[in-house]
């Protein structure tokens, strides 16, 4: 038998749907929802709802332990690098994939290796 886990959400229990209703006749109670595996959250809640419950209830205590962003972060031309292919390319055409820099509008043209490399960016990192 594989290991449920339940639904991190806080409210979970509270939202009276069947499948949250169980227990013999008489003594049912709504109860935190149990899977083997859960899509949302990285597979720590049911669904949105529960998700959203949950980062309302610690969103403050989240920011204040793994620090605020106080100023604006700045993406610069040298890591502005995408990658895109045009979808009406013929499926020969070699410039058919291509990465492009989102801010100067430079677009260069990538092999079908290269564009499907996780690795391959022109971005430098820095
Ligand atoms: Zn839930």
């Amino acid at each position: 038998m594989s290991d449920l886990k339940f639904c991190q959400g806080p409210d979970c229990h509270t939202y009276s749907t069947q499948d949250r209703l169980k227990g013999p006749k008489g003594n049912k109670t709504y109860q935190t929802r149990r899977r083997s595996n859960f899509y949302y959250g990285r597979g720590n809640f049911c669904d949105q709802r529960c998700l959203y419950d949950w980062v309302a209830l610690h969103i403050e205590q989240g920011l204040d332990r793994f620090g605020r962003t106080t100023q604006a972060k700045h993406l610069t031309e040298n890591n502005a690098w995408i990658k895109d292919y045009d979808w009406r390319a013929n499926v020969d055409d070699s410039h058919r994939h291509y990465t492009r820099n989102t801010i100067t509008r430079e677009q260069r043209p990538l092999t079908e290796a290269q564009y499907n490399d996780s690795n391959y960016t022109l971005n430098t990192g820095e």
